[in-house]
């Protein structure tokens, strides 16, 4: 069995080997530990507290998550157990309350290209063509990369679609061309949150494949945020089962699946037992968020 408890790794993580105590005391055990190069997430500790109606909301308590340069990690949770929250603080649309949020070993200070966001909903400009969109960031930093650009309007499958408006486009054409506005950046880490949540089952399953085929030929890095376990399997590297509010770590995952990989591979033998040890473990949890949103917990 390849998957690990979090809490077991991280208890490895934190014990300091007495012959590697050096001179500069954390940060060279840091270094020693962790990678901090481009592409890496290290979120340390991390809460965050909202001034709720009611009074003090803890969305976050204490989450603690090393994400490797050019690992895909899903962050699979119940809905309302912070899941968005850790997204936003890794963004940089947010600060934690406590504890930190390194990106590239360095403090997040505020949002950064270099950190691409996906919501939901498109964020793309109603009133810009598609293209006037793909090309809208580069082009605020005076970087516009045309063979970039044609590479993605190819590889998007948009051709032919440049001067078509958003609303002029399917829902998953829509999210296509968030994906190359995002791209069109050459983000070192994307940050997608429940990306394919609202399309239909087979839209869903050909973006999950196009998302697998964009990562697999770059080094990038993907935080994903979802609340479908199929989902959370098929694309990760390590699945990050958060708890119910107030949210942490529960479980980590290692999803040993060959790659490159495609959405056939859910009817594999293997898939299904991580499904289910992935079910198992968020199932408690479910039933706590839901119980939570009913008022009774
Ligand atoms: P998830 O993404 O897992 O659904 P969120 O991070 O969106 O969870 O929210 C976690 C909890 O924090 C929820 O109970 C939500 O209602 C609450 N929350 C989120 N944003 C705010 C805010 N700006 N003010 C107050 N409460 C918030």
């Amino acid at each position: 069995m390849s998957e690990r408890n979090t809490d077991d790794a991280r208890t490895d993580a934190n014990e300091r080997p007495a012959d590697r105590t050096g001179p500069d005391g954390d940060e060279q055990f840091r270094s020693w530990t962790e990678s901090s190069g481009t592409g890496t997430v290290n979120i340390k500790d991390m809460s965050k507290v909202y001034d709720a109606d009611g009074g003090d909301l803890t969305a976050v308590d204490g989450m603690d998550l090393h994400i490797e340069a050019e690992e895909f990690v899903t962050v699979l949770g119940p809905s309302g157990c912070g899941k968005s929250t850790v997204m936003e603080c890794v963004a940089g649309y947010l600060d934690p309350t406590e504890g930190e949020v390194l990106v590239n070993g360095e403090p997040v200070d505020g949002p950064d290209p270099s950190r691409g966001v996906v919501f939901q909903e498109n964020r793309l400009f109603p009133w810009k063509t598609i293209n006037e969109n793909v090309r809208f960031g580069p082009q605020m930093r005076d970087a516009v990369d045309e063979n970039r650009v044609e590479t993605l309007f190819d590889q998007m499958g948009l051709e032919g679609f440049e001067n078509s408006y958003p609303h002029e486009l399917s829902g998953g054409m829509q999210q296509r061309a968030e994906l190359a506005r995002l791209l069109a950046n050459d983000p070192d880490i994307m940050l997608m949150d429940e990306p394919f949540s609202g399309l239909d089952a087979m839209t869903k399953e050909l973006m999950q494949e196009k998302l697998l085929d964009v990562w697999e030929d770059d080094d990038r890095t993907v935080l994903f945020i979802t609340h479908d376990v199929e989902e959370a399997i098929l694309l990760a590297d390590r699945v990050v089962v958060m708890t119910a509010r107030p949210g942490r770590v529960k479980d980590v995952i290692d999803v040993d699946l060959d790659r490159p990989r495609d959405t056939d591979v859910v009817t594999t033998d293997r898939f299904k037992e991580l499904q289910r040890r992935a079910n198992e473990s968020i199932h408690e949890e479910a039933e706590r968020a839901m119980e939570q949103a009913e008022g009774r917990a």
